[in-house]
């Protein structure tokens, strides 16, 4: 008889869980969603695809996969369909009338497919909730619970292996919402767009955590918006404030998957949606595997124990983090075969290729940039420059 799969807590308590990466810009990039808008409409219109990305997760390393339920509101979704999708051919979007389609809908497409692509690899699915308008959060407290139960009751009715909010940046907001998943009685996990400054209303890393914490979260920690570099030094202030507090809550890291440590931009509460090339021109930006292999070990020696990836972590930085901690976790992701990422290079009779089968050549690697603005003015035609 097949065993069943062990929940969250059990897995946190043997090692460490690997999380999975990106899916609204990577699914725009891809063709599947409208920069702007960031809807997750393609779980209805291009399911195929949905799995697809789900796949390429469970191959390189998830242990979770997290609904893609991003922004999912009735209200969102009508903007969208006016917007967006007026005038284009039914078939191209496998003719579906966008004008009716609902949040629920959509929700329930987004938890079948996260479920169906699960079972092909043990892994756990993650209800995903997301923060609310302003207009919903100035309502209080009250209204505010209750839209959470709306994003939720398909998760209920469904049945999810544990909850995870994020995004949020008031941790009043976080908490309201750690309030209204823990009535489902499944783990809860909860994750803030938090700079090492604090919240948006001022309050410190090291409290946010203890609040979230004491508001019911089995496992506290940020999300997206800043690189794992900025990422990091807000999880090590929130372990500080949970040790303080005496709190043995688990920490989890999702970062965002391009460098962004310009001046200002770790200060900044808009984070890399702030910066001047978000989001056409950042490619050059894109973190490299090595620097994830290096995220993924201090994440780890810090104490975090659940470590995935916000926007813009493809599958092959999920490999990266599977990867580095193969030994650890006692088996490499399915995509890396039983030798692993390095020692595969060998495989190769080109000598060139062997002298990079180990991690000590891509430990001392630079890594190149983009190309910078002066070389852009040597190659451009002068009557361009003028
Ligand atoms: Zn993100």
């Amino acid at each position: 008889m097949e065993q069943p799969k062990k929940g969250l807590l059990e897995r946190l308590a043997e090692g460490v869980v690997v999380g999975d990466g990106s899916f609204i810009l990577t699914m725009e990039k891809r063709g599947y969603a409208t920069a702007g808008a960031w809807t997750p409409e393609a779980c209805v219109l291009h399911p195929e695809a949905v799995s697809q990305l789900h796949r390429e997760f469970i191959r390189n390393g998830s242990d979770v996969l997290q609904t893609f339920t991003f922004y999912s509101s009735d209200e969102q979704l009508q903007h969208v369909a006016s917007a967006v999708y007026d005038n284009v051919p039914a078939e191209q979007n496998n003719n579906i009338n966008m004008k009716t389609l609902t949040a629920a809908e959509v929700n329930a497409a987004a938890i079948d497919i996260a479920q169906g692509v699960a079972q092909e690899g043990g892994a756990l699915v993650a209800g995903s909730v997301s923060p609310l308008s302003e207009i919903s959060f100035h309502k209080g407290k009250e209204h505010s619970q209750n839209e959470f139960r709306k994003q939720m009751s398909m998760f209920k009715e469904k049945g999810v292996d544990f909850l995870l909010g994020e995004f949020f940046k008031k941790v009043e907001e976080a908490e309201w919402a750690i309030e209204t998943m823990v009535e489902m009685g499944i783990p809860v996990a909860c994750t803030m767009r938090l700079p090492p400054s604090g919240d948006h209303t001022g309050v410190s890393v090291q409290d946010c955590a203890v609040r979230m914490a004491k508001a019911g979260a089995s496992l506290v920690g940020v999300n997206c918006l800043y690189d794992p570099s900025i990422c990091l030094k807000s999880m090590a202030l929130m372990k500080e404030g949970l040790e303080k507090a005496g709190l043995q809550t688990y920490l989890m890291v999702q970062p965002f998957g391009y460098h962004s440590q310009d001046p200002g931009t770790e200060a900044h509460p808009m984070g890399y949606e702030a910066l001047p090339q978000f989001p056409y021109a950042m490619e050059p930006r894109a973190l490299t595997r090595i620097d994830v292999h290096r995220f993924a070990r201090e994440a780890y020696e810090l104490g975090v124990r659940y470590i995935g990836g916000c926007c813009g972590f493809e599958p092959h930085h999920i490999k990266a983090i599977a990867e580095e901690l193969a030994e650890e976790r006692g088996r490499h992701p399915p995509s890396a075969g039983a030798l692993g990422s390095w020692k595969s290079l060998a495989l190769c009779e080109v000598k060139t290729y062997a002298e990079k089968a180990n991690w000590e050549y891509w430990d001392n690697l630079t890594p190149t940039a983009g190309r910078s603005i002066e070389a852009f003015s040597d190659l451009a035609p002068a009557s361009l420059i003028d």
